[in-house]
């Protein structure tokens, strides 16, 4: 099985850098997503493990082997792009079989290879079919299959959903989800900017921004315990309270909030962390007064925005039968166990 590691890469275009010594250890058989804003450094991440380009500085490893000095078709990788790139004038089958003949897959071993690719992807049926006779969905399972027909160690999806409307999208996310299951010991390094993609496929997520990597590790960890205000941010919708450490808790606004401070010194300027849907109507402890600004039914949420001393607070609850008006005053509480505190510093920049 082949994992990923990346030592120190650096890429820069132009004199700018676009990835800046990046540091990360996919183990093999993992999914990794990369999630990050447009512009973060993702692709150029995701290129750099695929050989298209050069890191300025730093290293790139394949299964422990360095790979930095390796040409692409050398490293064992299949790789799907934003736009699956399918070959116009060439029938699905051709293009699943293209990677085979530039690999010197043996001549009588690629009409199999091919089948099993397709099968794999639910498009047995499609391989005399020409690319544009074909759905964006489908077009996208034949890119997948183009990539899984070399049988990689590494799999690198570049944002593979984003082409697709949102039905399809959450069935594409299911059969990636089941391709990962029959083919374990594929290593997979998936590109994107929806938090919910990240969440649902990754075992772990590592956070980019501009140029950075910010933060990794599962789902859960990022979402209960985010290191920084770009993954709390980022990583889920959260209330970010500028505020004030004390002996038992932190002062927001002149109020006393009892959480754990985490040993932060008394004194210090740090960000608290609130879920939006952890944070409820009404009196209790971490008590949260002030007025509603807008409201928003959500269906089975309503989402209030509150004024909280010059600071919106956000809180996610259950429908109300009769929800407070704009304008209203409120009390809102949250549990000192549902809140994180920032260390001020450890923001993105
Ligand atoms: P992401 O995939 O996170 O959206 P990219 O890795 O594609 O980000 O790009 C990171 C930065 O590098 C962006 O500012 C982008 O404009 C720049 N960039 C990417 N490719 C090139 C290139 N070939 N030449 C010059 N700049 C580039
Ligand atoms: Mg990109």
């Amino acid at each position: 099985m082949t994992g990923i590691r990346f030592e120190r890469v650096s890429v820069a275009y132009d004199g700018t850098t676009v990835l800046d010594a990046l540091d990360l250890t996919v183990e093999p058989g993992e999914v990794m997503a990369l999630l990050g804003p447009s512009g973060s450094g993702k692709t150029t991440a995701l290129r750099a493990v695929a050989g298209f380009v050069r890191p300025a500085s730093g290293r790139v490893f394949l299964g422990g082997r360095d790979v930095t000095g390796l040409p692409p078709h050398r490293r064992g990788i299949g790789m799907v792009v934003q736009q699956y790139a399918l070959f116009p004038h060439m029938r699905v089958a051709d293009n699943v079989a293209f990677g085979l003949r530039a690999q010197k897959v043996p001549r009588r071993e690629i009409p199999a290879r091919v089948a099993e690719a397709l099968e794999m992807t639910g498009m047995g049926e499609y391989g005399r079919r020409y690319p544009r006779e074909l759905s964006g969905g489908q077009q996208q399972r034949v890119a997948i299959a183009r990539a899984l027909a070399v049988r990689p160690g590494v799999l690198l999806l570049d944002e593979p959903l984003s082409a697709l409307d949102a039905r399809l999208r959450s069935g594409m996310l299911a059969e990636l989800a089941r391709l990962h299951r029959e083919l374990p010991d594929v290593t997979i390094l998936y590109v994107t900017h929806d938090q919910v993609e990240a969440l649902t496929l990754a075992d772990r997520i590592a956070v980019m921004d501009r140029a950075r990597l910010q933060d990794v590790g599962t789902p859960r960890e990022l979402y209960r315990a985010p290191r920084t205000e770009f993954t709390a941010s980022f990583v889920g919708n959260a209330n970010l309270l500028p505020v004030t450490v004390g002996s038992t808790g932190v002062a927001f606004d002149g109020v006393e909030l009892q959480v754990d401070t985490q040993g932060a010194a008394k004194g210090a300027a740090a960000t608290l962390c609130v879920r939006p849907h952890l944070v409820g109507l009404g009196p209790g402890p971490n008590r949260l007064a002030g007025v509603v600004g807008e409201i928003q039914w959500r269906g089975a949420t309503h989402r209030l925005y509150v004024d909280v001393g010059g600071h919106r607070v956000m809180a996610d609850v259950r429908e109300l039968r009769r929800p407070p008006a704009p304008g209203e005053a409120v009390e809102m509480h949250f549990a000192p166990e549902d809140a994180v505190l920032l260390a001020a510093g450890v923001s993105s920049d």
